[in-house]
């Protein structure tokens, strides 16, 4: 189907209201930037997921990254994106005013001249991210281990989509289908999303990140709905990035990764402990472990911040009391209104709806 009969299905479709939720930060943007909301019928909704890896960081790794940044000897290096996040107590940013020693970076490998000019310094690395940076952590352990660097160690909250999406589906999330993120698709393949897929009856689309990639991902959604209603099976996976996705995914990327980090339970901001959902340090390389393990916790920051229902698509960031009066990404009061990648600040700075 062209682009513009693609655009008519969605805008003329009249069928019962669709609830369609992407689940990845970058998506949260596009769909944003691309106006992609008001070329849809108003049947079809779209709801953002916990797609932003520094929003669904719980408040125990910030505490742990100001705890370390402030121990003499000691330096974390983070993307700036952490450094407004708050900890149970201040942010990272709050501690380096109060002089804890925090470098930005762009790359984890600017860690290693870091790490070369100061060998009496221990640099730790924050390392956020979903299945797409998992790869690139591998590669810097990797690194470490051969040039045997002493002083290098990693803070870990790696997170993997498929285990955050079956909890919000056994928790009978409203939703008709989901927007499969196309970076995580890219490492991982089409087929990790299979199994909920078929658990769930659910459509999956992969998409790319161009206004045309996402409305063709919606389209094969809303269709395989109303097939679904004919009788159709609708748990399926359709890939809508066909350019870079495959179904078996980049399997030296998965192999590197499988082969430094195991899979863990992880505890996602405001959504608790989720089985299986993250990736630690394997045990044989826990000497480079800064404590990842140890970080379960995770304290309400704000009583009157959302993020949590954010995250899990139960509400729109517009629908938090705190939204634009007192939570601006100038003065952000929960997770969700820092990240670039988070709804709320995509809510807030391109006036998603
Ligand atoms: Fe939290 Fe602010 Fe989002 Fe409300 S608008 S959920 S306070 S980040």
């Amino acid at each position: 189907m062209d682009l513009e009969k693609i655009k008519k299905y969605l805008k003329e479709y009249s069928g019962p209201e669709l609830k369609i939720m992407e689940v990845c930060g970058s998506h949260t943007g596009a769909i944003a930037k691309n106006g992609i909301p008001g070329l849809l019928s108003d049947r079809i909704r779209l709801i953002s997921g916990p797609g932003c890896p520094v929003c669904v960081t719980p408040s125990s790794y910030i505490d742990r990254l100001i705890q370390l940044c402030l121990t003499p000897g000691t330096c974390v290096v983070t993307f700036g994106d952490l450094m407004r996040v708050p900890g149970s107590r201040m942010s990272l940013q709050q501690a380096a005013g109060m002089g804890g020693r925090v470098k930005m970076v762009y790359s984890p490998m600017d860690v290693f001249p870091l790490a070369g000019r100061e060998p009496e310094t221990c640099f730790v690395f924050a390392a956020v991210g979903f299945e797409t940076t998992a790869p690139v952590y591998a590669l810097m352990v990797r690194e470490i281990l051969e040039e045997g660097i002493g002083n290098i160690k990693l803070l870990t909250a790696l997170r993997t989509m498929p285990g955050i999406i079956d909890r919000m589906c056994a928790a009978g999330a409203d939703i008709q289908g989901f927007l499969a993120p196309g970076h995580v698709a890219v490492v991982t393949g089409s087929r990790a999303f299979e199994p909920l897929a078929a658990k769930y009856g659910l459509p999956f689309a992969v998409a790319g990140f161009t206004g045309p990639q996402i409305l063709a991902a919606l389209g094969g959604i809303v269709r395989t709905c109303e097939e679904a209603r004919k009788g159709k099976a609708a748990g399926r996976v359709m890939n809508f990035y066909p350019s870079v996705v495959t179904r078996e995914g980049n399997e030296e990327a998965q192999a590197l990764v499988d082969r430094y980090f195991a899979v863990s339970d992880a505890v996602w901001r405001g959504m608790g402990n989720v089985t299986g959902s993250g990736r630690i340090l394997r045990e044989e390389y826990a000497g480079l472990d800064a404590g990842s393990a140890d970080l379960t916790e995770d304290h309400k920051i704000n009583a009157g911040c959302c993020c949590d229902r954010v995250l899990m698509g139960k509400m729109r960031p517009s629908e938090c009391p705190l939204f634009q009066k007192v939570c601006t990404p100038l003065h952000p009061q929960g997770a969700c209104m820092v990240s670039t990648e988070g709804s709320c600040y995509t809510y807030y700075s391109n006036h998603r709806e």
